[in-house]
């Protein structure tokens, strides 16, 4: 590896991201990183063929939610990767996407810093980013889109803690988490002048084997969607990018399953 590229040390912390889903997503550092792993601890939204990247007998420690099983709190995942980097482990935590963005990535620094132990952050390729970029819909474009911002649905509850008057105005916004809210989030855009006409995609479950795109508009995505039975994981892309996505000059077409609505 040349000057640039980091040694996996043992007691050290790797807060790696996964990337969006397939495999090949994660990067050269996180896979490095995974190679030389004597514990993996890894969240739901992580490709479990990654796993397998790690040495046979590293440990491998699932700390997510699933159906019917004790789900970790955040404070016991905090308590397991200060106990196995102290026990002189390189320790890999492994998230979803990029760890910075909605992955409590941050509080996982805080309290690693405040344990004492060392911490290196792999950049992940975030599903926000990634999953349009994969299905060939650019976020922004030339006098098309000049400012995207991305935005998680559980800050569209009753009590309001992000501008939602001021990401009405963004030309595109990225709304992750967005399923069970997504009736709330068309409500405050449109309460806040969105045009009803904006377009709008879904992309459920994008770069794994059984992605699919759900396109509307604000007008008729709630109805969209429930037809197409959306579940999570899915991003919620809002403004004109969609149009230029759909009318597609030599843009790539999604892989896999998709339903496309159009009105037109
Ligand atoms: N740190 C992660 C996001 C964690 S929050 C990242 O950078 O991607 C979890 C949310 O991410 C999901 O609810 C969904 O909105 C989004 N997400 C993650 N993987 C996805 C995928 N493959 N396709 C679509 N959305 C995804």
């Amino acid at each position: 590896m040349d000057a640039y590229g980091i040694e996996p040390r043992p007691g050290v912390v790797y807060l790696v991201g996964a990337g969006p889903g397939a495999p090949d997503l994660i990067t050269v550092r996180g896979l490095r990183c995974l190679r030389q792993a004597d514990v993996v601890i890894y969240d739901r939204l992580v490709n479990e063929a990654l796993l397998a990247e790690a040495p046979p007998q590293a440990e491998r420690i699932f700390v997510g939610k699933r159906p019917g099983r004790h789900a970790c709190s955040q404070a016991e995942i905090h308590a397991l990767m200060i106990q196995r980097a102290r026990a002189g482990k390189v320790v890999v935590r492994l998230k979803g996407g990029d760890p910075f963005i909605f992955g409590r990535g941050g509080e996982e620094l805080m309290a690693l810093a405040a344990a004492g132990i060392p911490c290196v952050v792999v950049p992940g390729v975030t599903s926000a980013t990634g999953v349009p970029a994969a299905v060939g819909l650019p976020l922004t474009h030339r006098h098309v889109a000049g400012a995207v911002a991305i935005v998680s649905a559980h800050h569209a509850g009753d009590r309001d803690d992000v501008d939602w008057a001021a990401l009405a105005r963004v030309d595109t916004l990225v709304i992750l988490m967005g399923v069970a809210r997504l009736s709330r989030v068309v409500e405050l855009l449109r309460h806040h002048g969105r045009a009803a006409s904006t377009p709008v995609a879904i992309i459920e479950r994008g770069t794994w084997p059984d992605e699919r795109v759900i396109v509307g508009t604000l007008a008729d995505i709630l109805s969209q969607a429930e037809v197409a039975g959306v579940c999570p994981p899915a991003i919620v892309v809002v403004g004109e990018v969609v149009n230029l996505w759909r009318q597609g000059a030599g843009v790539p077409l999604p892989r896999g399953e998709h339903v496309l609505s159009f009105s037109d």
